[in-house]
Formats: C-alpha cells, structure tokens, sequence
C-alpha cells in the first residue's frame, strides 16, 4: 500500500479508547489485542484525551475501556451511539454510568463469574478476575438484555455483569467488569507474585504466579480465550444494521482446531531422535525441537535434513539461579552457538530448560530483545496448575501493567510427558496412566474442535517418548490425524498466526456475498467468517451465530 492509499483509505470501522491513567492493563493497544486475538483487525486505537469528534466519523463501532470521560466526551459517544453506532463500555465511571442511565453503587467484588449462555462455553460459568463494579440498571427502561454477574462460587450477586441498553438507531453494551484486565490476569497470573516462589521446586516457572489462582471449576476450559469469543460475540450484538463485521477464522486451511507439538532435547540420543521422529512422519506430524547449547546430538547435516522433512528447529537455554542476571548474556551465547552449529538463526519461538521464568513477564522482554517472537514456557504444572493454566490455548501478546503489549506471544504449553503421565516421580504431574492421558487430551481436542475454538500445545521429549511417553503421544497423533487436525510445529503456526493479523476485512453490506480474492487469503491458509442470517447446511456455528466460511 502506497502513502496515498493510507490517506485515501477509509478510517478503521472499530475505535478503541482508553483513560490516560495508571489502572493495570489499561492502554488501547491492550484491548485491541483482544480484537486481534478474534481475527478483527479493521481497528484503530486511540487515548481519551486525544478523542475529536472527527475521530468518530465514519466508525461503526466504539469500544471504551475502562473510564470516566469529560461530559463533553461522554455526550459525544451517546450521540455516536444515538445515531446508530455500536458502543461498548467496559466498567464505566461513575459520571459515564449515571449518563447512560444505570446507578452506580460505588461497590463491587473482586474476582467473580460470568454465566454465559453459549454453546461451547462451560456451565460453571467464566472466572471473572479483577474487580467488577455493581450498578443498577433496574430503573433504565432502556435496557433490553442482562446477563447476571455471579460470585466466585457461582452465586448470583443480584447485580449484573452484561447490560444492554438501545439508545436511538444504536445499541450500547455496558461490562460491569474489565475484559483486558481478565483476560491478561488469567493468562499470565497473580502480579503481586510476579518474582515470588511459590512452587516449592528449584528455579522460578510461569506456575509460581499462579498460587491460589486459577479457577478449579473451569480447569479444563480456555476461558480467557472464550472471554474474547464472547466479547467478539458483543461486538456483532452492537453492531450497525446495515453491514456485518467479516473476521478471519482461528486455525490455518479450515482447521477445527490444530495440536501444537513440541520436544525438548534435554540430552537425549539418536536413537531417541530417531524413535519420535519416525512417529511423527507415520501420522503427518511435525514438531518443534528445543535444542541444547551443550552437546546435543543434532549436528548440521542431519537438522538440514530434518527441516527438509518439516521439522523445526530451535534453542533450549539452561538458565539455573540467579536467572535473570544470567538470562540475556545466556541467551546471547546459546544463539551464537546455534548459528556457529547448524549455519543458521534458530526458529522465532523458545522454551527454556526446566521452563525457567523471572518477574512477571520480564523474560519476555528478554526474549524480544534477541528477536523472538514466540515463547512456550508457560507450562500448566501442579500443584499451582493443571490443564489450561494459563486459561488459554491461542497466543496472545505478553502485556505489561502499563497496558505496553511486548512483540512475543505467549504460546501456553498443557502437557507433557512428565507433567502429565505417572511413575517419574515428579510432585508436579497428574500421574495419569497413558489410557487417561490420551482420554483427556483427545477429549480436549474435539472440544476445542467444536464451538469452544481453541487449540492446544504439548511436549515430548525424544528421551521421554523413548522410554515411557509413547503410549500416551503416538494415539494422541494418531487420533489427530485420523480426524484431520494438523499437528504442526511452531515455526508454521506463527507463520499463519502473523499472516491472520495482517489482514485488515472491513464491514460488508448486509447480503451480500463479497469478493476477496485480491487479498489471496487461501495461500495464507486463512479462512474469513461472514456472519450469516440464518443456519443452514453451509454455514458454521460460532458461540451459537451462524457464518458463512469464505
Ligand atoms: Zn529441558
């Protein structure tokens, strides 16, 4: 696209607005990255206090962070809506909140839980974290739907978490609670633990900041991912009436769901090598192998080969304590070393020996820094995590609690060998026998092939795979197969999950079937969602609305 392109282009259809202030997670890149994380990327961003009026022309939808705007501002985004504009507001201040015709109680809970009605999201409800702010919205005549807000342990609170209000020709929806904040507490845990130790285990993990956090009930759901599947889901709910919001569909070349797989070197032999690599290649599966600096066995030769074949190759740094002093200089020298070894850069993901973590997500800043892009290390490990401890499946970029989005995504890892199957002697496993294990990942499998829409990471390592963890992965790839659900490497995921954001779909007229074979989607294996006015044998269910797969 060339500079008068840009200026002749129409502005982004959705506007993203947050408060200049210090709440945690609160920047208008931190709440666009859950639109991106839901294939929307028609998507400006801007701070409140920069807002012109001229800023709203030509939008078809508003979503406002957390905030409590100048009344000036506020009559501005009535007006907006009044004139049938989507509006969302997410924990609106006291000033925006009796605006829009609710009290404000001036009260709330921490943490809670969001009921939502939707096929492919857990009946427990979606853990809720951070506060939510109680309002009334008893008196406003306007308002057409509510859904209830629920405490912790699936009470109902008697005040709401979603309301609905119709102002004029346009829809707002007010969030008692803040969907980045949730979002970004459950995938990257408690920050008041952010350095702490927890675990009990040598060396930091991702799972020491997750003591006393995640939710027991939803265990087994990615529920910050379903929190943008429903948020998205609003967005269509708002949205104008004459055009409808085309997003780009979760999973490369009309996949249901894909299996990340992984395997971390840790020394093993060639035999090990040989034994995982040939089970991979009798089920059309490839992985990603995190090498060690130290004597590994892979030499140059063969890992050519290898790439040849579709595996993916990169570095496994050893970071034991003090860890964030060595960290970068580490990862220097492992990178180097990888580069003197094989002739080339390591892939752009990484994952560290015995998933060594520092800070909150201070790693990552490391690890963007030598220009990865892609980190693995959030392993779900008990006694503080099992299955989805992070909450998610799809990756996401790390944020800071100034709302700064780092330019690495955080890839969760579910299982692997010794954190799932029994008989190595580890606290921090499941000790499932293999049966069990392949009963519950595939089960999570076809879930996340369903309406749920998410995916999965594992782990296996050769010496493992070798010695006790292929009767657990060689069904597992198997299964995947056998029900067409790519088990790819990082390196081509990333690929996809980089091409998806690039592409900018704006809204389409209603009824209309729109051509968008300029943007050569499918050789990006990238699929687009047109949201369809009714069910029928063409169209596929997301979070019970009908789309058109194009
Ligand atoms: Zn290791």
């Amino acid at each position: 696209m060339n500079q008068s392109e840009i200026r002749n282009s129409p502005p982004a259809s959705i506007l993203v607005l947050a408060a200049n202030t210090d709440r945690w997670f609160s920047s208008p890149e931190a709440y666009a990255e859950l639109l991106y994380l839901e294939g929307i990327n028609d998507v400006e961003t801007a701070y409140l206090d920069a807002l012109t009026p001229a800023m709203l022309e030509g939008r078809s939808l508003v979503l406002l962070g957390a905030a409590d705007p100048e009344p000036e501002v506020v009559q501005w985004l009535i007006d907006f809506a009044y004139h049938g504009g989507g509006l969302i507001c997410c924990a609106p201040g006291e000033a925006l909140a009796a605006a829009l015709g609710l009290a404000p109680l001036n009260q709330g809970v921490m943490h809670g839980r969001l009921p939502v009605a939707l096929a492919g999201f857990p009946e427990a409800g979606l853990p809720l974290k951070g506060w939510i702010q109680h309002y009334s919205g008893a008196e406003n005549e306007d308002h057409t739907d509510t859904i209830p807000l629920h405490d912790f342990d699936g009470r109902p609170t008697g005040h709401p978490a979603v309301i609905e209000l119709a102002e004029g020709n346009g829809v707002i929806i007010v969030l008692a609670y803040d969907p980045a904040q949730c979002v970004y507490l459950l995938r990257q845990g408690n920050p008041l633990l952010a350095g702490c130790r927890s675990s009990g285990f040598e060396r930091m993990r991702p799972s020491d900041l997750f003591e006393g956090w995640q939710d027991e009930r939803t265990a087994d759901w990615p529920t910050a991912d379903l929190h943008g599947h429903f948020l998205r889901e609003l967005i269509h709910r708002v949205w104008p009436e004459d055009t409808v919001l085309p997003w780009l569909w979760y999973f490369p070349d009309r996949a249901d769901t894909v299996l990340i797989f992984t395997s971390d070197d840790d020394w093993s032999t060639r035999v090990h090598f040989e034994q995982l690599i040939e089970a991979c290649e009798t089920y059309d599966a490839r992985l990603t192998f995190y090498l060690v600096q130290k004597d590994s066995v892979m030499d140059r030769a063969w890992l050519e080969d290898l790439e040849c074949r579709g595996f993916d190759f990169s570095v496994h740094p050893d970071l034991p304590p003090p860890s964030l002093s060595l960290w970068d200089r580490t990862l220097n020298d492992h990178i180097q070393q990888f580069r003197d070894a094989y002739g080339q850069p390591p892939s752009p993901s990484v994952r560290n020996h015995c998933i060594t973590w520092s800070g909150y997500i201070e790693g990552a800043r490391i690890e963007a820094r030598h220009g990865f892009t892609f980190d693995t290390n959030c392993f779900s490990l008990l006694p503080q995590g099992r299955y989805y401890m992070n909450g998610a499946g799809l990756p996401m970029k790390f944020a800071d609690l100034t709302g700064d989005v780092l330019p690495v995504y955080q890839l969760p890892t579910q299982f692997s060998d010794e954190t799932t199957l029994g008989g190595q002697g580890f606290g921090w496993s499941l000790n499932l026998t293999p049966d069990e294990g392949v009963e519950l990942i595939t089960g999570l499998l076809q879930r996340n092939a369903g309406q749920t829409a998410s995916m999965m990471c594992v782990n296996a390592h050769p010496v493992s795979f070798a010695t006790y963890s292929a009767p657990l992965w060689t069904p597992v790839i198997q299964f995947a197969q056998a029900h067409s659900i790519p088990v790819c490497d990082v390196e081509r995921f990333s690929r996809f999950w980089q091409a998806r954001r690039a592409v900018r779909l704006q809204p389409v007229p209603k009824d209309t079937m729109p051509d968008f074979s300029h943007l050569n989607l499918a050789e990006q294996g990238l699929s687009v969602m047109l949201p369809a006015a009714r069910t029928d044998a063409g169209t596929r269910m997301v979070c019970g609305r009908p789309y058109v797969m194009v």
